[in-house]
């Protein structure tokens, strides 16, 4: 009787081990289109493969399985020199892509030539599919003390490049909301700002809101623990939220632990939807319209 339950439970494990490896089923579609805002489809391909089985081109394919449940536009987001360029090309290659280019704020401070690389991004900010810069920010999880002064130089020469060539500002923010709005506040903000995977309290809420700047959600917004993201979701207008993956990570529930993409992106608009006590058509036409009043068009 214990023999069996135990040879049970470890298939049953087994098999969780298994799915957890593999996208999960493609939810159903919705009815008006919306896009992801922010999206990493190399590491995507790299680290899970391809929703929808392996594909001579798997960033076609990746873009087709998202059309097919109404996310038909998408912004790939660089994270350092090389991934900001394959960004931009594949901007210029897939008419549902636009590009952000950036160095990663954990990245930053690990790079032994921070102008070189910070030259190299400026270079790529002026094409014309490339329409924001970031993911850029401050992230005092990841980086120590130690990393800090280039993490907040890297973050400073970005929104200057924002302005300079008039593209949105994508931020990452991770543990560091006062800083950011200090640097920000300091620098002077371009005119478009997006929190990227905002992780604030309804009072930073009201306060980015207040600013202008545009919250964009994830996938965290799903999970059970997250009252407070609720709460600043709750507080956010329409007119200034997005929503987006980040994938490979963040997968939405049911479905957390497995890759996330694009496709997913139905699972946190629904969810959005009755969190802010939206119409989910009304909710998908303004996150439509303000992802194209920030990156768009496309
Ligand atoms: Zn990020
Ligand atoms: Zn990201």
């Amino acid at each position: 009787m214990l023999a069996a339950m135990s040879e049970q439970t470890e298939t049953r494990k087994q098999r969780a081990a298994r799915r957890a490896g593999e996208f999960p089923p493609a939810p159903e579609a919705l009815a008006v289109p919306v896009l992801d805002s922010h999206t990493h489809l190399d590491i995507t391909v790299s680290e899970a493969g391809v929703p929808g089985g392996p594909a001579d081109d798997p960033v076609a394919a990746a873009i087709a399985v998202a059309a097919g449940v109404g996310v038909d536009r998408l912004v790939q987001v660089g994270v350092d020199v090389e991934s900001s360029r394959w960004s931009a090309d594949v901007a210029e290659r897939y008419g549902a892509v636009l590009a952000t280019v950036a160095l990663h704020p954990n990245e930053a401070p690990r790079l032994a030539d921070l102008d070189e690389a910070l030259r190299e991004i400026e270079a790529l900010a002026g094409r014309s599919r490339v329409r924001g810069i970031g993911e850029t920010g401050m992230d005092f999880f990841r980086t120590g003390d130690e990393g800090r002064a280039a993490q907040e130089e890297s973050f400073r020469a970005h929104i200057a490049i924002a302005k300079r060539y008039g593209k949105a500002l994508v931020i990452h923010d991770r543990d560091a909301h006062a800083d950011v709005l200090r640097i920000l506040d300091d620098e002077g903000a371009p005119d478009t700002v997006v929190l990227h995977c905002f992780s604030g309290d309804a009072d930073f809420a009201r306060e980015c809101v207040r600013r202008g700047y545009l919250l964009s959600f994830a996938g965290t917004v799903t999970f059970g623990s997250a009252t407070a993201l609720r709460e600043a979701a709750a507080v956010t207008p329409p007119g200034q939220l997005l929503v987006e993956t980040d994938a490979p990570y963040l997968t939405p529930m049911p479905h957390r632990g497995r890759p996330n993409a694009s496709y997913l992106i139905p699972l946190t608009v629904r969810f959005l939807a009755d969190t802010t006590g939206t119409d989910l058509d009304e909710l998908c036409a303004a996150i439509s319209a303000t992802g194209e009043r920030a990156f768009g068009p496309w």
